[in-house]
């Protein structure tokens, strides 16, 4: 094998790389979209997409969007979330840890 080679094939591997980064780009983006046009689920109200937050449907265990790599994964994980507010969402919380 020779440098030539290699430098195609890193190329190549660049190329790949700085697709598959825009695509995943593309779907925060839609992430993103999805939360400007939903309300919370609890309270109903709208907000800026930074004070929504993915929050599992109820019964469901804990599910962390942010580190979900790949479209199709990041669709079925949002199958079992649902938009909530940050507001609810501490609410939330509180209401699951037993009361001392
Ligand atoms: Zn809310």
């Amino acid at each position: 094998m020779n440098k030539e080679y290699f430098r195609a094939y890193y190329q190549e591997h660049k190329q790949e790389h700085k697709k598959r980064k825009e695509r995943f780009r593309d779907t925060l983006g839609e992430l993103k979209r999805i939360k400007e046009e939903l309300p919370c689920i609890d309270c109903g109200q709208a907000f800026h997409p930074v004070a929504l937050a993915w929050t599992p449907k109820r019964g469901e265990g804990k599910i962390d969007i942010a580190s979900i790599w790949g479209k199709k994964k990041l669709l079925e994980a949002l199958g079992r979330s649902e938009v909530c507010c940050l507001n609810c969402k501490a609410l939330r919380k509180l209401e699951k840890k037993p009361r001392s």
